[in-house]
């Protein structure tokens, strides 16, 4: 196979090896459900377990379906959790204090699930950041320990090891928390299980629109009309959220960026490269950069390449930069270990901070392009603490980054499901 054929066959978004629930019956379509959330990626499940695990434990009972086309992992293995210094970290800002409070605490939260459930899914803590100049680094290391997100003493200035070739490249910091990599296709399988053990649905069909009524929503798919208590949430990424922003005159980007993957590498070269993880960038920690890393299975994931224009033609030249930079730092791994290519989508939404909150007829979540998984792990908090308790001062805050498009609509003081009132009645279809 030629090596654009190799790359055309195989950069399809990682799709989670999972079952979707079996059709839904008559029986389905005429329940209300609670809650009723389209899309399949990380934003999706992230949110449908947080909702079912807040409920569980408050001995409450939530009913979740997920809509989704495909269930996918399009960061694929080894993805960062380090987010770039635009975004968390820009200085435009407005409360970067209580931003970084709220991904720490997120971050020490997403950690634990991960230990308390024993997820396997990698995750290796610690990052190190290369900067081209000392004053990019001290720029870099302000802008973070600005916003509380990392402490003074979780930054080590200067570490060894650097092995970039690049002129006056010789500044680096080693983050020790909050950073790191782990593989997204595993820990969204193992959440999609325990969603569907929390008594949750997952249902294969595409999502088509949704109306909004007084006490029912509903929401058109290809398999017919699903209806729920509350607003639809829109989790449904990249390419669909652009649509759905530009419709109501708000202009989002997409850009387009490739990540491979290696391995297992044998353990003489995971440890020759597990000395160098590696993260290259500007000081903002934004653009076109390096990331990389092993992890302790010995996969080795790096990635680099934003580009708006997804053409085969592009993708080739985005793999062939990635491909020639590694067999620079490693030469003949890229011919020993045939790599797995990840090509896909990200949003770019204004001032590059996520779209998470309650907009007039539907409520979405979205636009983590550069963010890192830690944000929208929060975002997924933030979400589940307004459906089960009612409390909406972490939705509020992530509906503060863009007040052009959540200002102009008051959200109910109470979700659907916590306000009291007669019992809803299920309209004959
Ligand atoms: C190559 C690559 C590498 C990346 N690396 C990293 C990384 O290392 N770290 C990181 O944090 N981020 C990384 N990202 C970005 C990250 O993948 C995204 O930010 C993240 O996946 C966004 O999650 P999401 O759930 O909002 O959207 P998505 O992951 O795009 O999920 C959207 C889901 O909705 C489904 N869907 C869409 N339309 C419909 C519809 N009409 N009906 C039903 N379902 C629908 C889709 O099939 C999909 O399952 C990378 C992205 C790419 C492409």
């Amino acid at each position: 196979m030629s090596v654009s054929e190799t790359v055309s066959s195989a950069c399809a978004p990682l799709n989670v090896c999972f079952s979707f629930n079996a059709e839904a019956s008559e029986q389905d379509h005429h329940k209300i459900y609670d809650k009723i959330i389209a899309g399949g990626g990380p934003a999706a499940i992230f949110t449908a377990h947080r909702i079912l695990e807040q409920a569980k434990d408050a001995k409450t009972n939530i009913s979740v379906l997920v809509i989704a086309d495909r269930l996918s992992a399009p960061c694929g293995a080894g993805s960062q959790i380090v987010p770039e210094v635009e975004g968390v970290f820009a200085e435009e800002v407005r409360n970067p204090a209580e931003i970084g409070e709220m991904m720490r605490e997120t971050y020490i939260d997403f950690k634990s699930m991960i230990t308390r459930r024993r997820i396997a899914c990698r995750l290796s803590e610690g990052y190190e950041i290369k900067a081209a100049t000392r004053d990019e680094l001290d720029y870099a290391v302000t802008q973070m320990t600005r916003c509380n997100v990392f402490k003074d003493d979780e930054i080590i200035a200067n570490s060894r090891g650097q092995i970039f070739n690049l002129p006056g490249h010789d500044h680096s910091i080693l983050v020790n928390s909050f950073a790191g990599q782990l593989n997204m296709p595993e820990l969204l399988e193992h959440l999609i299980a325990e969603i569907g053990e929390m008594g949750g649905r997952i249902e294969k069909a595409v999502y088509q629109g949704h109306t909004a009524g007084e006490n029912i929503f509903s929401v058109q798919t290809d398999k017919g009309i699903f209806r729920s208590r509350t607003p639809l949430l829109i989790a449904t990424g990249a390419l669909h959220h652009k649509s759905l922003f530009e419709a109501r005159n708000i202009e989002c980007g997409v850009l387009h960026t490739m990540g491979l993957v290696l391995g297992p590498l044998s353990g003489a070269d995971a440890s020759a490269i597990r000395k160098r993880t590696m993260a290259m960038t500007n000081a903002l920690l934004v653009g076109d950069f390096l990331w990389g890393g092993v992890d302790d299975k010995n996969f080795f994931t790096f990635g680099r390449g934003d580009t708006d224009d997804p053409g085969p033609a592009n993708m080739m030249r985005i793999y062939e930069s990635i491909t020639q930079q590694l067999d620079q730092l490693y030469p003949g791994l890229v011919q020993k270990y045939a790599p797995r290519i990840f090509f896909g989508p990200m949003l770019i939404p204004p001032g590059r901070m996520p779209v998470v909150g309650r907009m007039a007829d539907c409520d979405v979540a979205g636009g983590w392009s550069g963010m890192g998984i830690i944000p929208g792990y929060a975002a997924a908090r933030a979400y589940a603490d307004w459906i089960v308790h009612g409390r909406d001062q972490k939705l509020k805050l992530f509906e503060s980054f863009h007040p052009k498009i959540f200002a102009a609509h008051a959200p109910p003081e109470k979700p659907a499901l916590l306000q009291s009132g007669p019992a809803i009645v299920v309209p004959a279809l």
